[in-house]
């Protein structure tokens, strides 16, 4: 029987990290699944890859990962054409100016939420054995957020519900100015990616029993768009901090890492 050709799916893949994780991945073989919210943004990548790679197999897929739409149309396809996802990139995410309301509200949708989203809806295609990589950030070290906040998110027992009930209570202690008080950091960037790095705590409970691995990483601080020019790592070194959490097959599950080193919650 022919081999069934290994796929990766890789979030905001259109520039920065998630474009060089997936030139990295289709360097190595993999049928990539180049996703990015904006078309025209996203085929010029892909072809990019295919053009100075040569070799490999690269495809484009609108997602934006904050539309539901979008999600169910990945799934669709993924179920129509047969295809397992067997390492899932969730990079896409925003850094956003400023703090308010609306600012809180846009990055918990994107950076939290987006990657629940896209893994719950993608798990179907996503064998056993597989991996999910979920890209966060140092900015997200529980040393940000109140003794109290902090205890919460790191109990053991913290579910999925009351973790989506933590992050809605941000977003609305912002909207009444009670942040503050309620012991959160003026960075909504920085609660998303604390809150990310609990939900790969969650979820790694729950994926065990089909020994789909998923760990959180950090790529340092990158010289991208988001991180802008003063960052001292280059785009390559980023993200083989995330390629090494890709290619993992031991059965390292529920951690944060960069560069293949434990770091701090
Ligand atoms: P970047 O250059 O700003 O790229 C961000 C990517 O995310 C873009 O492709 C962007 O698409 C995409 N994106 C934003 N909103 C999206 C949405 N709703 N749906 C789908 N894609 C969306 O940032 P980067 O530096 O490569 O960051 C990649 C990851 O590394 C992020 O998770 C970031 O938090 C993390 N990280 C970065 C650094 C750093 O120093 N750079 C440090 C720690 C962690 P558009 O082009 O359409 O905007």
């Amino acid at each position: 029987m022919e081999e069934r050709m290994q796929t990766a799916l890789v979030t905001g893949a259109n520039r920065g990290l998630g474009f060089e994780t997936a030139r990295q991945l289709a360097q190595r073989g993999y049928r990539v699944l180049l996703t990015s919210r904006d078309e025209v943004a996203g085929r010029a990548a892909a072809a990019r890859i295919l053009r100075e790679e040569k070799a490999g197999r690269v495809e484009f897929q609108r997602l934006d990962v904050t539309d539901t739409v979008a999600i169910a149309a990945l799934a669709k396809r993924l179920s129509d054409e047969h295809i397992l996802v067997d390492i899932l990139v969730n990079n896409g995410a925003v850094a956003l100016d400023g703090f308010d309301e609306g600012v809180a509200r846009k990055t918990i949708d994107t950076n939290f939420f987006g990657p629940l989203r896209v893994t719950d809806a993608l798990l179907p295609f996503i064998p056993d054995g597989g991996t999910i990589v979920m890209v966060s950030s140092a900015a997200g070290e529980l040393s940000i957020l109140s003794d109290s906040l902090k205890s919460r998110y790191a109990d053991r027992g913290l579910t999925r519900d009351a973790l989506v009930a933590l992050v809605g209570k941000f977003v609305e202690d912002v909207r009444r100015g009670r942040h503050g008080a309620e012991g959160w950091p003026t960075s909504a960037y920085g609660v998303s990616k604390a809150s990310l790095n609990a939900l790969v705590r969650i979820m790694a409970i729950e994926l065990a029993k089909r020994k789909i691995r998923i760990n959180a990483v950090c790529p340092g601080w990158v010289h991208t768009d988001m991180g802008g020019p003063g960052a001292p790592r280059t785009v390559a070194q980023g993200a083989s901090s995330i390629l090494w959490a890709a290619l993992l097959t031991n059965d390292q599950t529920g951690g944060f890492f960069r560069d293949g080193q434990p770091i701090p919650w």
